[in-house]
């Protein structure tokens, strides 16, 4: 019997959140009534998550573990979540019960309404740092402005997904991925329930600023061409500065003999920014030229070590 919903979990060193989290995903999807499936991904854990993830596969069928031959990054985890999952409605979850499984029902209904990609709005952020708040919400406005695709203010990948839209992002292979941009850029009916997202459950956070960087980059560079524009219009800028300032300079210097910019210091100045500037534009340069390297590679997004059956029943 093929499941209704799929809930997929990421875990990167989950160890003391997986077992509340399987008993929570249990509670919840209970009320149901239908069939479901938990696809567990273990993103290279090495704190002994894996061998829960086993135990747990091993007493209930529902769980089905895709164990990647070592850390690929949560965003990588989710995907192959997506690849492995056979439910008509699929949710994304964080392990560390950051979202609240009980919203997962509030999602089933509006789906249940005919909307096929159901996101979660973060209204509230407990037990996180003024930086990563403040980070984050600035963040998605920037991302807001610049893209051509609307992703909804303060939404992360907490969603339930039609699958259809699964169907369609699963053709989506590219490598530096952003779930939440590609799952609005596809279209469909899409609404937001809002929700509190709470503290860890237990452990840190795996994403510290250097990875919250990353998706950042990932972000902007998938879904605008704006870093690239904006080389533009400072040469623009400056050019355009340049064509104004030299007659004023000349005919200062001939008709009245007074010389603005004297010394070597202006020149340096100058050469200095537009040194920077031009440091900057081929730094962005190569951030969009690495990318499509990577992408001409066409290695696979992820390896894994195990794979869950693609038959395997849900009552044995
Ligand atoms: N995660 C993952 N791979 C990583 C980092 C994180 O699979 O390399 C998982 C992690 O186990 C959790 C989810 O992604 O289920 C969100 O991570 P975390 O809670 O550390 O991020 P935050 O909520 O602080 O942004
Ligand atoms: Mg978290």
């Amino acid at each position: 019997m093929q499941p209704t919903y799929s809930i997929i979990a990421p875990i990167y060193n989950e160890l003391q959140n997986l077992p509340v989290l399987y008993d929570r995903i249990c509670e919840v999807m209970e009320k149901t009534g239908e069939p479901w499936e938990l696809v567990l991904v273990d993103d290279g854990s090495r704190d002994g998550s894996t061998g829960v993830i086993h135990q747990l596969a091993e007493r209930d069928p529902r769980v089905r573990p895709v164990i990647f031959a070592r850390n690929f990054g949560h965003q990588i985890a989710v995907t192959a979540g997506l690849d492995f999952s056979r439910g008509q409605a699929v949710a994304i979850i964080d392990a560390d019960l950051q979202d609240p499984p009980e919203v997962i029902l509030e999602m089933i209904a509006r789906w249940k309404e005919g909307n096929q990609v159901v996101y979660g709005v973060r209204v509230e952020r407990e037990g996180e740092t003024w930086f990563k708040k403040t980070t984050a919400a600035l963040f998605y406005r920037l991302i807001y402005r610049i893209t051509e695709v609307n992703i909804p203010l303060d939404s992360g990948d907490f969603r339930l997904l039609d699958r259809k839209v699964v169907d369609v992002m699963k053709k989506m292979r590219e490598r530096h991925r952003f779930l939440r941009g590609m799952s609005s850029w596809v279209g469909f009916s899409q609404v937001g329930v809002p929700y509190r997202r709470a503290a860890r459950f237990a452990g840190e956070t795996h994403y510290p600023f250097r990875k919250m960087l990353r998706l950042a980059l990932n972000a902007v560079t998938s879904f605008s061409y704006f870093p690239l524009q904006v080389a533009t219009y400072m040469g623009f800028i400056s050019a355009g500065i340049a064509i104004v300032a030299i007659p004023i300079v000349v005919v200062l210097r001939l008709a009245v003999g007074y010389s603005i910019f004297g010394g070597q210091a202006t020149t340096l100045i100058a050469v200095l920014f537009l040194g920077g500037v031009q440091l900057i534009s081929l730094g962005i340069l190569g951030e969009y030229i690495g990318r499509v390297y990577d992408e001409v590679k066409g290695r696979p997004l992820y390896i894994t070590s195990e794979e869950p059956q693609p038959d395997q029943d849900l009552n044995p």
